[in-house]
């Protein structure tokens, strides 16, 4: 393990630092004169690499080394592939989730996400139909075999929202809500999971490590963009994270667009870079009558919109030999909107 140090650190403020090192099992050797880059050698634990990243004199864990925490892509790991109902998603398998932002009215549920539950900013803004909606999202999986992802915002609501979803989604919002991370990590379901906007990617992942801690191992990591300086985003795609976790990790990593840009004008674009930048996948909001929509109407793409996309993302992603997973189980005539069937 690679640690560096906080500049100028006394004798004194080092030698517990080393002996904390040394306690845990490892031989310590600086690699600078400065003594700020400090080598660990031997066998790493898991909880050491938090441990020291939390002491005040530690800036970053450069290289974890062999302490692999449970996302770690480590040696020779190949991606993990998670099962959503029919839908295979990371380890070259491209799926996208689409739908409106809330679940609305049962006609249009034809699609795959929509929450019944909606972490609002302002508590005078449309909730979400609670346990209505899940039982929308229940009658339309029932009817058409199509696969649902719905957010789920407190622990209480776990187990009767993974009666229904075949994907629990957990909000930026609730990125740090530990127990709730928890919770699903026991669901025994597909956990979506976003980044907090204002997480760092080393949080986000810490977030993701709660869920794999309890034993589910199905974490898809959605990059949702970053609240920033500027406005002429809702949020800022970060891409550079997007090709990161790609690399160092791995669990499949997708990209939602659509609350990244809060303009459906930029969904395209952004759902293209996120492939391009390593992305397994895309969530969508997408909507009949944008107009009308009770949330987020402003950044919903149109079914038309939708559709010329996905033939987009099929031909980006057959470049480098990946595939865009089929709905074979819907039927077509369920969907009057659509085509074909739509993810
Ligand atoms: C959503 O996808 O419905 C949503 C609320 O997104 P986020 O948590 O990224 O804001
Ligand atoms: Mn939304």
């Amino acid at each position: 393990m690679l640690v560096r140090l906080r500049h100028g650190l006394t004798s004194g403020e080092l030698d517990p630092l080393l002996a904390l090192c040394r306690d845990l099992g490892y031989g310590t050797r600086f690699l600078d004169e400065g003594r700020r880059l400090l080598e660990l050698s031997g066998q790493g634990d898991r909880t050491h690499r938090t441990r020291l990243e939390d002491h005040p004199d530690v800036v970053e864990v450069v290289a974890p080394g062999d302490s692999y925490e449970l996302h770690a892509r480590g040696e020779g790991r190949p991606d993990t592939v998670v099962q959503i109902g029919s839908v295979p998603l990371g380890g070259g398998n491209v799926a996208i989730a689409a739908g409106p932002c809330s679940v609305e009215e049962y006609e249009r549920l034809l699609i795959l996400r929509g929450g019944a539950y909606k972490p609002r900013t302002s508590p005078y803004s449309f909730q979400g139909l609670g346990v209505v909606g899940l039982e929308m999202l229940a009658a339309v999986r029932d009817e058409t075999g199509i696969s649902v992802v719905t957010e789920v915002l407190d622990p209480r609501d776990v187990e009767r929202v993974a009666e229904v979803a075949d994907w629990i989604q957990i909000g930026t919002r609730s990125a740090t809500n530990f127990p709730l991370l928890t919770e699903v990590g026991l669901a025994g379901k597909p956990v979506l999971l976003k980044r907090g906007f204002g997480a760092t990617v080393r949080e986000f992942l810490l977030s993701a490590e709660y869920v794999l801690n309890a034993g589910n191992e199905d974490v898809v990591l959605c990059e949702r963009g970053v609240r920033s300086f500027d406005s002429t985003t809702r949020n800022l795609l970060d891409v550079g994270a997007v090709a990161h976790l790609a690399a160092a990790t791995h669990l499949p990593v997708i990209v939602d667009p659509s609350h990244a840009a809060g303009r459906a004008d930029l969904v395209r674009p952004l759902a293209l870079a996120g492939l391009v930048a390593g992305a397994d996948g895309l969530i969508i909001e997408v909507h009949d009558d944008p107009a009308t929509a009770r949330s987020d109407g402003e950044q919903a793409i149109s079914l038309d919109d939708l559709r010329a996309l996905t033939l987009d993302v099929q031909r980006l992603v057959s470049l480098d030999g990946r595939v865009l997973s089929e709905l074979s189980e819907t039927s077509p005539s369920h969907a009057p909107n659509a085509k074909e069937p739509i993810q």
